[in-house]
């Protein structure tokens, strides 16, 4: 069987190190591993739209920043296709037919999209669109037969769902859907990275990010103002590590490597955590100890964003070519389903046959 991949962000705002480690960063490797035989990496606008039906222009604006950052991690369109959710018709049919296999009810118990309709305030009046999102979730991992997909760890919700609509379909309808497999990051860290603030997850919505795109002073600055142990007051007093967004960050990004040039007198990450726990270590020290960390990792994400910047036509014709090729697979996936539903009344001779036999033709 092919090794097929399906992932993808909502154009919402900029991409931020929370999405790097958590599904980024995997999914270059992959692409670079050469062990998969395709890869789709898709804008969901149409996703975006369901939680912000009344500001298309924001969804539209951050098409080209999504793709630009694809671009600077490493994404690159010869190997992976890059193509934009709203511009394959055929998704929208699949989540049609899908939506008659799953109940209000199982919607309703998904842990990710409860907390997400809380943090949106909608409890009184949730769009139907919000609500259904895991199943236009389930059609876009499935229309590409996607065997692979590698995201957060609050994606597990969406995934189980999928899956639950893939053994349905395929039990009522005949095998016809592939089951897919979540690849969540190994490092604890990285499954749902904090945001700056400390509050549980780094996201767009939650404005607590360090992005891609920040410039050096600005990740620098927002490395220097984190939250970190609100009991660690004076030099002196010991610390906490464990929940401390700033040893979070050094788990998800620091090498051992890095002490040698940044800060000799320590040879790795246990050393230090050890030494704030005993106290006798400030923050400012560590922070400028995890900024050096991030910099060496952002900066050449910062310069490749700088070159495709000025490339800007190129990258609209990339997401262009991306979509057409996407939607030639969708395309197949959808006949098929289709079939399978006996949903195919022209091609099919044998009915006709059948049918005129009837009526005595
Ligand atoms: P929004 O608030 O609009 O939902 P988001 O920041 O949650 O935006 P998404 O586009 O929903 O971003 O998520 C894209 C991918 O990034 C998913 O695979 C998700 O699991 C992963 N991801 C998002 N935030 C984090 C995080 N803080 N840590 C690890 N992975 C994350
Ligand atoms: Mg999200």
């Amino acid at each position: 069987m092919k090794k097929i991949i399906l992932t993808g962000d909502r154009p919402t705002g900029k991409l931020h190190v929370g999405h790097y480690v958590g599904s980024l960063k995997r999914r270059v490797e992959l692409q670079n591993s050469g062990e998969y035989d395709d890869i789709f990496i898709m804008i969901a606008d149409a996703q975006a739209l369901t939680d912000n039906a009344d500001n298309p222009e924001k969804v539209r604006q951050n098409i080209i920043e999504v793709a630009l950052d694809y671009l600077s991690v490493g994404l690159d369109p010869a190997k992976s296709v890059l193509f934009i959710q709203s511009q394959i018709p055929e998704l929208t049919e699949l989540t049609f037919y899908y939506a008659n296999l799953v109940t209000v009810s199982r919607l309703q118990r998904n842990p990710t999209v409860k907390s997400e309709i809380q943090m949106r305030g909608f409890q009184a009046s949730i769009p139907v669109g919000f609500f259904t999102y895991p199943i236009s979730q389930a059609a876009d991992i499935t229309a590409f037969k996607a065997t692979t997909v590698p995201v957060g760890e609050d994606q597990a919700p969406m995934l189980e769902q999928c899956k639950e609509i893939v053994h349905k379909f395929n039990s009522v309808y005949g095998e016809t859907l592939v089951d897919p497999q979540i690849l969540l990051p190994d490092n604890a860290a990285c499954l749902r990275l904090p945001g700056t603030d400390g509050k549980a997850k780094m996201s767009k919505s939650l404005g607590n990010c360090i992005y891609l795109s920040d410039p050096e002073e600005e990740v620098r600055k927002k490395i220097m103002n984190m939250f970190t142990d609100p009991n660690h007051l004076k030099v002196s007093d010991p610390g906490q590590v464990e929940g401390n967004p700033v040893f979070i960050y050094l788990d998800a990004f620091c090498r051992d490597e890095l002490f040698a040039e940044y800060l000799p007198d320590y040879a790795c990450l246990q050393e230090l955590k050890d030494h704030y726990t005993r106290g006798g270590l400030g923050d400012v020290k560590v922070k400028k100890f995890l900024n050096n960390v991030m910099q060496e990792e952002l900066a050449p994400i910062r310069a490749r964003r700088h070159e495709w910047e000025q490339r800007i036509p190129e990258v609209y014709e990339i997401l262009k070519t991306g979509s057409e090729t996407a939607e030639k697979v969708a395309a197949q996936t959808l006949t098929d389903v289709k079939r399978a539903m006996k949903i195919d009344y022209f091609n099919d001779q044998a009915l006709i046959a059948e049918q005129s036999e009837r009526y005595g033709n």
